[in-house]
Parts: structure tokens; C-alpha cells; sequence
């Protein structure tokens, strides 16, 4: 029916309208600043660098790959890369980012930054009262402001934070596995002893032609003698 659309949407607006005298549930505005809405797991602004640890420097997960950087629609993240290494969270040495700046006032909250991250290193925040009067320098976020704790991280969005770290900590898991096989295997290699490593020598090829593995053509004894 035409206009079927408009009457439920009326319908439920009027519903809501008579409930919200009767019913908490309904009532969904609140008197903002001095009440808040709790803010959904779901919710997201603007993004944030996760560090694991104490320390924000040493534990920013960005290794300032730059996928985000080239990825970001309207260009607003800006990242220099060190020229030293230290090691992530597998413990691999890897370079890491001497700047990374975003500007809040470009961003445009899209979170395609945090969907290219390799490494689970940036995720969007949920803090929306962000407003200065700054236009330029205060709205131009460096790493040290742009870095928030694991724990803050799970404190924002749990689920998605515990499903980060599981992931994390297989991936970890594996690294070692791997690095303790390479280790074991290295070992046995040199508990073999010098002649176990030593690297068989190929036959050389009589003529830059011929194969290396070429019969020896039999001398002739009676033409020699
Ligand atoms: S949320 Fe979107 S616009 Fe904002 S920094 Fe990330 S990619 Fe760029
Ligand atoms: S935040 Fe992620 S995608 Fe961006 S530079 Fe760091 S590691 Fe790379």
C-alpha cells in the first residue's frame, strides 16, 4: 500500500512518544553534559595506537609499515619509520614509527586504518568530547597522544579486545614453536660434527657444455701406446 512506510514510522514514533511518560526504556534522551548515555561496545570516532606494557614507546605495536597511511581515504595519517629496529611482540626485530600523527579534524572515522592493519595496532576510540578552540595544532594528534594501553583497549570494546589478544597469543605461540625447532635442529646439526654439515662437491664439468655428471670417455690404450 502506498504509504504504508510512513504510517509505521509514525506509528512507532508515536509509540515511543506516549511510552517515554511511562516507561525508563523509552526515554532515551538524557540531559547532557550532566548525564550520559553509556556508550555501546560498538561505538567508534577516531583512532588510537595500542601499546602492549607500561611503557607507550617501547610498546606500540605499529612497525610503521605504512599500509594505513597509504590506505587512509583523506590522507590525514602521517608517519615517519626509525632507522633502528626493536623487537614486537614475537619478539622479531622491527622498525617502528619516530612519528605518527593524525588529524582529527580530516579524519573522517571510516576505520579503514584499523581493517588494513597487519598487526592489530590501531583501533578506533570511543571518546567523542574531543572539541578546542586550537583549529590546527590541537586537533593534530602525535603518537604519544594517540597511544592507549591493552587494558584501555579492553575497557572500550572487551569483545573484540579478547578476540585481538587470542589471535596475538597463537600467532606468539607459533613463533616460538618455530623458533625453538630451528634452535633443536641447529643443535643436532652441530652435535653431528664438522663431516655431517659438509656440503657433498658436485663432480666439474669438462667443458663449459658438458653436464658435471658426465661419463669419463675410456682412454684408448692401444692408439696411446
Ligand atoms: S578512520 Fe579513516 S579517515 Fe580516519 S585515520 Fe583511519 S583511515 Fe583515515
Ligand atoms: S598502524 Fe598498523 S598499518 Fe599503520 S603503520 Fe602501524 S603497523 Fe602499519
Amino acid at each position: 500500500m502506498l504509504g504504508e512506510g510512513i504510517l509505521k514510522g509514525l506509528g512507532e514514533t508515536a509509540r515511543n512518544f506516549a511510552g517515554s511518560f511511562v516507561s525508563a526504556e523509552r526515554l532515551t534522551t538524557v540531559q547532557y553534559p550532566e548525564e550520559r548515555a553509556p556508550v555501546i561496545e560498538d561505538t567508534r570516532d577516531f583512532p588510537f595506537l595500542v601499546y602492549d606494557g607500561s611503557d607507550w614507546e617501547a610498546g606500540l605495536r605499529c612497525v610503521a609499515c605504512q599500509i594505513c597511511e597509504k590506505e587512509c581515504p583523506p590522507k590525514c595519517i602521517y608517519i615517519v619509520k626509525s632507522t633502528d629496529k626493536k623487537p614486537d611482540y614475537v619478539g622479531k626485530p622491527q622498525i617502528y614509527p619516530t612519528r605518527f600523527d593524525i588529524d582529527i579534524s580530516v579524519c573522517m572515522s571510516c576505520q579503514i586504518c584499523v581493517e588494513v592493519c597487519p598487526f592489530e595496532a590501531i583501533k578506533m576510540d570511543t571518546q567523542f568530547e574531543l572539541s578546542t578552540t586550537d583549529r590546527f595544532g590541537g586537533l593534530l594528534y602525535d603518537r604519544k597522544e594517540l597511544a592507549r594501553s591493552n587494558e584501555y583497549y579492553h575497557s572500550i570494546h572487551p569483545t573484540e579486545a579478547a578476540e585481538v589478544d587470542a589471535r596475538l597469543a597463537e600467532e606468539k605461540a607459533k613463533a616460538e614453536a618455530k623458533a625453538k625447532a630451528a634452535a633443536a635442529a641447529a643443535a643436532a646439526k652441530a652435535a653431528a660434527g664438522p663431516a655431517a654439515t659438509a656440503a657433498p662437491v658436485a663432480a666439474k664439468p669438462a667443458t663449459p657444455d658438458a653436464p658435471a655428471t658426465a661419463a669419463v670417455k675410456p682412454v684408448d690404450m692401444e692408439t696411446k701406446g
